[in-house]
């Protein structure tokens, strides 16, 4: 009886939410062709419950999660602490771990349970270059000058899944319900650096469903293809002669004009490139020291299109102009493969069974404290000081690739052409923040990001709870993969049999700042959040005066 009206009430909620979402249409609705699963039977609806309601109750334990991983803030192949803690806590609740995944020292996979149908959960932990800043504080104030920060959030996604992968275990011991959690961390996310290793290496070979999370401002989800871009990250490498700049400047050969006129030649290209294209570029060395002539030299590209042939095409015209460039200054030229990224292609089905669970969780309620951060930090950087997200996103698919005109690219597209595969968006950031920069890291070890990760963690639990029980859905999740998805295209790596993952990527930097870093790490023995190991008052804004509000 008491489950039967649990599932009423469930239903009852679900048809008003639906047609809340309907009503909104536009931008806050779901697409036209696309509406969020109906309800199962009463008993699945229950376990759903169940498995959210651990979720919740787990809250603090996911606190400590998330600000001990944004306190080790760690670059891409660095993950060592962050890596070391996560499969710790993993091992502890009866996951096994492999660790040195594919090559990579700070790549694992933790598995829990047996039989089908597996589930992958991942979310990315590495962070962002010079994004040092304390929590709470709405304007850059950084705990370390210089230092790496989680200047994009990606502290909270694994402690995610985590609290996800534990509440929907407790209710499949109690139920004896069959399958397999399988977890991974999207290592180097940020130099798209990993995921296609991880494909290689066959970890999503078994896997039914894929369900990966990455930090946003609103509860979301999506499906189909046509927005954001897929890349391939390359290093050119030029080999000139030195000699004394200013004695015998003609004995010499400059690596670094090279460069230059590599880039030079690039930045006029591109007004005969097509506009969904994206490139940028830094120099990773330009020689030692003015007097003499730099004998190497050498400038890293992001080369980002909108699909396979386009991503290839663009290399080749890099390519092309290294060449051009190397023959111009009579240098040599190497260049090698740093990271890739597919266009990302994300599953309906899915998508839609995530949905109807994000419309049963909504979102957070926010504080008064919360909000006074957010608008702080939104009018710091002049943007509209709008808040936070207070009326959830809708599901957006089926767009059409023709008017995609490209955005950012995210490896877990590699694996979302191998797998039925969605992105959770949750709400732990602040809408306005330009992103890879310090005030995205403001909310992540705060009310804000905590409130938002156990929601999420909350749809993640739901979601996985119906894949396992719901075969039906598996199915069409693999229909659509099968006979939409991938008719007509079919996934080719860009990186090849021989290509290596970049390990030894930002261990400078890393070694650099580390030791001034681990006396900030985070001790949940001592402090209660990391806000009050570092002794912030939260929220902390500048007062209308231009003054301080400590
Ligand atoms: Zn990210």
């Amino acid at each position: 009886m008491r489950t039967q009206n649990t599932a009423l009430t469930i239903a009852l909620a679900w048809a008003l939410v639906v047609g809340v979402a309907a009503q909104r249409g536009g931008r806050g609705g779901p697409p036209p062709d696309s509406k969020p699963t109906p309800p199962a039977d009463a008993r699945i609806e229950k376990l759903k419950q169940d498995a959210a309601a651990e979720a919740d109750a787990m809250r603090i334990f996911t606190q400590q999660m998330v600000d001990q991983v944004f306190s080790y803030g760690e670059l891409g192949f660095q993950e060592i602490e962050t890596s070391k803690y996560l499969t710790g806590v993993l091992e502890k609740n009866g996951f096994t771990v492999e660790r040195g995944y594919a090559g990579m020292p700070t790549a694992w996979v933790a598995t829990w349970g047996s039989g089908k149908p597996v589930i992958a959960l991942g979310s990315d932990i590495d962070c962002i270059p010079q994004a040092s800043q304390k929590p709470g504080v709405g304007y850059h104030d950084p705990i370390i000058a210089g230092a790496p920060g989680h200047g994009e959030g990606h502290n909270s996604g694994v402690p995610l899944n985590i609290a996800a992968a534990l509440a929907a275990k407790k209710v499949m011991e109690r139920e004896h319900i069959a399958g397999t959690l399988k977890l991974w961390p999207g290592v180097a996310e940020e130099l798209v650096g990993a995921k296609a290793y991880f494909v290689r290496a066959g970890l999503f070979k078994d896997v039914d469903v894929s369900l990966f999370a990455h930090v946003g401002n609103n509860l979301g989800v999506s499906w189909g293809g046509g927005t954001g871009t897929g890349l391939v990250s390359v290093e050119y490498m030029f080999k000139g002669e030195s000699a004394h700049a200013a004695a015998a400047p003609w004995r010499g050969r400059s690596a670094l004009d090279a460069v230059e006129l590599m880039d030079v030649a690039w930045n006029f290209r591109r007004e005969h490139l097509r506009l969904q294209q994206r490139s940028h570029n830094v120099i990773t060395n330009g020689g030692d020291q003015p007097n003499v002539v730099p004998q190497n030299a050498a400038v890293w590209y992001y080369f980002r299109e909108v699909d396979y042939e386009h991503i290839k095409e663009l290399r080749e015209i890099g390519d092309t102009m290294a060449k051009a460039a190397a023959m111009m200054t009579n240098t040599a030229v190497s260049s090698r493969l740093l990271g890739s990224a597919w266009p990302q292609h994300m599953n309906k089905t899915i998508a839609e069974t995530m949905y109807a669970n994000i419309l049963q969780v909504g979102l957070p309620k926010w504080d008064d404290t919360d909000i006074t951060l957010a608008k702080g930090i939104q009018t710091e950087l002049k943007q509209p000081a709008i808040g936070l997200a207070t009326q959830l996103g809708g599901m957006r698919g089926g767009l059409n690739p023709a008017d995609n005109l490209g955005g950012p690219s995210d490896d877990i597209g590699d694996v979302s052409w191998n797998v039925p595969t969605v992105t959770l968006s949750y709400p732990a950031n602040i809408p306005g923040m330009p992103g890879h920069n310090w005030a995205n890291a403001i909310s992540m070890a705060t009310p804000i990001a905590h409130k938002g990760v156990t929601a999420g963690a909350k749809v993640q639990a739901m979601t996985i709870v119906d894949m396992l029980t719901r075969p039906e859905l598996v199915q069409q999740a693999w229909d659509y993969f099968r006979t939409v998805q991938t008719k007509d295209q079919k996934y080719v790596p860009f990186v090849g049999p021989d290509d290596k993952p970049a390990i030894w990527m930002n261990a400078k930097t890393l070694e650099q700042y580390r030791p001034e870093m681990r006396k900030f790490y985070y001790d949940p023995t001592k402090y209660k959040s990391y806000l009050e190991q570092l002794g912030i008052k939260y929220p902390t804004v500048r007062t209308t005066t231009g003054g301080e509000n400590r």
